[in-house]
């Protein structure tokens, strides 16, 4: 038995935005919540303003989502909305501004006090007093396919790692997808943010949840990857290879919201927390020895479909586009995998995982 849901309406190609501007609009008032630099950046600010004034939609922008968004920020983001009477929430960037809409959407239809009944950590319980405001994304990174999940991923200094909520009314009503928003990522984000995405397709793909129809998007994903790993190594990127990148991360996405990831996931929260690497890049050290221990089948079916021939190819192409730029120590590793073993998605791999098994892979991946 499996079952697939994913209620995101997907508008995707080029001008989508700018040729759909009713179904960017949710409300009377819309936050516009971004990043310092992707939204302007990317173009896609620029082409939402002009929807929003064009239809005379009042709108305040909040701009300081910081990478990794933290939890406590996220309720100021709420606060925020609350206070200039936002009822809708348009997101923009790459996944950190995504995940801090999700969370910013709680908070505003649901104030944080405590012995009120919702306090700040009450948010990873899923379930509130009232709805989260609606949301649309517009992603302008091909990597966490965040526009179509309803994972959004928090750091928490308490806890010293980040850890996901996830509600039914966590999933964006529309994304869209516009490959152009993409093409002025630096090359280092672009590489970072595609191995997200190829480990959010495999790690889909080789784990317990997989279904006929997350294989099915997998083989599809991991095929266009493929097909622009030498874009991916070279950095001349077009807007045809972004539109299929991004497209690639999208279906990432789905599989994810069907299957969850794997520990290539939960033991990289650890390396972004305390040595500040980005997400995909983290993930991208931890993957292959992870699958040195996977089915041998599914393995070479992901292989395949990117046009390698041998694990040893992977890891050496990895190696080639995520450089090394942290050291680790024993010591380190042991303590992260305290933290790792712990997390949800352990359960969710293919084979049994235990804390030493974590700390061999850590070590064979980073030492
Ligand atoms: P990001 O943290 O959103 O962005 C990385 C950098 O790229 C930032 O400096 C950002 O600038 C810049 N940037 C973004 N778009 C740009 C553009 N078009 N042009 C130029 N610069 C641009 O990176 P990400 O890898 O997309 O997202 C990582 C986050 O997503 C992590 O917190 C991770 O845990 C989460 N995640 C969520 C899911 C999910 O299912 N929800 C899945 C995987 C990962 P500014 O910050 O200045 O705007
Ligand atoms: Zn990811």
């Amino acid at each position: 038995m499996f079952k697939f849901h994913m209620p995101t309406k997907v508008i995707a190609g080029q001008g989508c935005v700018l040729e759909n501007q009713g179904e960017l609009i949710l409300g009377k008032h819309a936050l516009i919540v971004t990043g310092k630099s992707s939204g302007k950046k990317s173009g896609a600010l620029d082409d939402v303003i002009f929807v929003l004034e064009n239809n005379k939609i009042p709108y305040h922008v909040y701009d300081k989502v910081e990478n990794n968004p933290e939890i406590n920020d996220m309720a100021l983001g709420g606060k925020f909305a609350r206070e200039c009477g936002c009822d809708f929430i348009i997101a923009i960037g790459g996944g950190s501004p995504l995940d801090a809409s999700k969370a910013i959407a709680v908070y505003a239809a649901n104030e944080p006090k405590e012995n009120s009944g919702f306090e700040l950590y009450d948010i990873f319980k899923g379930n509130y007093k009232n709805k989260p405001l609606p949301m649309v994304a517009i992603p302008t990174t091909a990597g966490t396919g965040s526009e179509v999940t309803p994972y959004s991923i928090l750091t928490l200094h308490n806890e010293k790692t980040k850890k996901s909520f996830t509600c039914v009314d966590s999933f964006f009503k529309t994304a869209f997808l516009d490959g152009r928003y993409t093409l002025n990522l630096p090359l280092q984000v672009a590489r970072n943010t595609a191995v997200d995405a190829m480990c959010h397709l495999i790690e889909g793909y080789t784990n317990k949840k997989a279904s006929p129809s997350s294989d099915y998007m997998v083989l599809e994903g991991l095929k266009i990857i493929g097909k622009n790993l030498d874009k991916l190594e070279n950095g001349n990127f077009d807007t045809d290879s972004c539109t299929e990148l991004l497209w690639a991360s999208t279906l990432g996405g789905i599989v994810i919201s069907q299957t969850g990831t794997t520990i290539v996931h939960s033991m990289g929260y650890q390396l972004t927390y305390f040595k500040d690497i980005p997400h995909g890049m983290a993930n991208g050290y931890l993957l292959c020895e992870y699958l040195k221990r996977a089915d041998k089948v599914r393995v070479a079916n992901c292989l395949d479909a990117l046009g390698l021939s041998s694990l040893d190819k992977l890891l050496a192409y990895l190696e080639k586009i995520l450089p090394r730029v942290a050291d680790f120590t024993e010591n380190e590793l042991v303590e992260w995998s305290n933290i790792s073993i712990k997390a949800r998605n352990v359960a969710s791999c293919p084979y049994p995982v235990t804390q030493d098994l974590e700390i061999e892979i850590y070590k064979n991946s980073l030492l």
